[in-house]
């Protein structure tokens, strides 16, 4: 088996993936901030990293995959006061509505996923071990800031060297503009705020990850405290040098050996954003395609390569998926082995940084010659076995074909149209089993009419959408 390789976005280079502990792959990923619903961006961040995550536990990693909730934070606080909710109330239901999103995606739950409320304490012990190593510092109205001139190799991680002159501020509150709040004390009537030795108040949001990452991946002894960190390349700077910064500065070990990060959404050629009101929510976009179309859309430009969300390249690409459930039909199920050649190219695609298009080729050649063989012999028992196997291994390694090939077809048709159609069917069955012929054809076209075809099986009649 090759080594997987990927581009670690600190070393702008690609490398073979040599964690810490043999056999094992500690991943971090930056999660949402839960205050409202998920958008494109997050899922693209999401389903790139599930395809990480997925691959390397195909090749036999053992994967401890952590992804942050942020449920404290001025823009849920802001969403506080504009509803009157509480702050569970709103954090609560706007994860639930995250993880609902990310289910219809296909992406699959972490295998911990904290929240940084419930790590208060340990980013308490972060901010002392920082303000002990004199890398931060109180102000006399209770924040406290990691100072950046404590760390020399600050901004060598993502590349962002220079001072900044923009975003200069008062020196009454800190003390270089690049420094960042570990902790902000609790103003007058403020509506949430923590016990911690500093005084009252909340963390800073860089602050969590890595509390969280030291507290969830961390093992002793060990220098990082995590393989591979991961987030959008929004993320890069400030968050993620801000993160490594702090763990250096408090720790004997580092954050991540690996830094990787996904390429940006747009839509229709513009930023992504809500006010342009231009099919930003995940939402949005589930109502128009299944779940796993929009999965398949979204992984099929290679991660680090911006992507152009439109309407169009979602249609292709849900055509695209459609083939790979036309074979589903035709092949058997059960078999788990896929084709030494198929696997071996598809496997060297994907270990080469998560090469997708190369993925996508080889898929599609594949699903040709399995038509073309079948074309030839509809009962090819083998051929069935084989290339049921392949399809198994798209399932694991992209998280597609999921689906029954049958329903993939009947996707979108309201309940009532479906009774409506199913008892068609059922007419029709009785009618042939009558020996009604004239009547099952008059059924038939009455279907075909409506857009749907019938399909005797063997053993039952099925129906897709046309
Ligand atoms: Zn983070």
């Amino acid at each position: 088996m090759k080594p997987f390789v990927l581009f670690d976005s600190h070393l702008k280079n690609k490398v073979e993936f040599a964690p810490e502990f043999e056999g094992e792959a500690r991943i971090y990923v930056c999660g949402p901030t839960v205050y409202d619903d998920s958008h494109l961006g997050h899922a693209r961040s999401a389903i790139s990293f599930d395809l990480l995550r997925r691959l390397l536990s195909h090749i036999g990693y053992k994967v401890t995959f952590v992804r942050n909730i942020t449920d404290i934070d001025d823009k849920i606080l802001n969403k506080m006061a504009q509803t009157g909710k509480s702050l569970e109330e709103i954090t609560n239901f706007y994860s639930d509505r995250y993880q609902s999103d990310l289910e219809a995606l296909g992406v699959l739950p972490p295998t911990i996923e904290p929240k940084a409320t419930e790590h208060i304490a340990q980013m308490s012990e972060l901010i002392a071990r920082l303000l002990d190593h004199k890398a931060a510092y109180q102000t006399q109205n209770g924040d406290i800031y990691f100072d950046v001139t404590t760390y020399p190799q600050y901004g060598f991680l993502s590349g962002e060297t220079q001072e900044d002159t923009q975003t200069r501020v008062s020196t009454e509150q800190k003390r270089n503009s690049r420094d960042f709040a570990l902790w902000k004390s609790a103003k007058e009537n403020e509506a949430v705020s923590y016990d911690s030795p500093y005084g009252r108040g909340r963390p800073g949001w860089h602050l969590e990850c890595s509390a969280m990452a030291q507290t969830h991946l961390f093992r002793s002894g060990a220098k990082y405290a995590c393989d591979i960190h991961a987030g959008g390349s929004d993320l890069f700077f400030p968050h993620h040098e801000n993160e490594a910064a702090q763990t250096k500065c408090a720790y004997d070990n580092s954050l991540s050996k690996y830094w990787m990060h996904n390429g940006f959404v747009r839509i229709d050629g513009q930023k992504m954003s809500k006010s342009l009101n231009n099919g930003f929510f995940v939402k949005e976009a589930l109502k128009l395609f299944p779940g796993e179309a929009l999965r398949f859309y979204l992984m099929s430009i290679h991660y680090r390569a911006g992507l152009n969300y439109n309407y169009n390249d979602l249609n292709a690409s849900k055509k695209r998926l459609d083939r790979i459930y036309r074979l589903k039909k035709r092949v058997d199920s059960q078999n788990e082995q896929a084709e030494a050649i198929f696997k071996e190219e598809l496997l060297s695609a994907m270990l080469d940084d998560l090469n997708i298009s190369k993925t996508l080729a080889a898929i599609d050649e594949m699903i040709s010659r399995g038509n073309d063989i079948l074309d030839k012999n509809e009962k090819d028992k083998t051929a069935k076995a084989v290339f049921g196997g392949n399809l198994k291994l798209i399932r694991d390694i992209l998280g597609v074909g999921l689906q029954d090939p049958y329903e993939w077809f009947q996707w979108g048709i309201d309940e009532e149209d479906k009774k409506a159609i199913e008892k068609l069917v059922v007419d029709r069955a009785v009618a042939k089993a009558n020996k009604d012929y004239q009547k099952a054809d008059l059924i038939r076209e009455k279907l075909n009419a409506i857009g749907v075809s019938v399909m005797d099986l063997s053993d039952k009649t099925v129906w897709e959408k046309l």
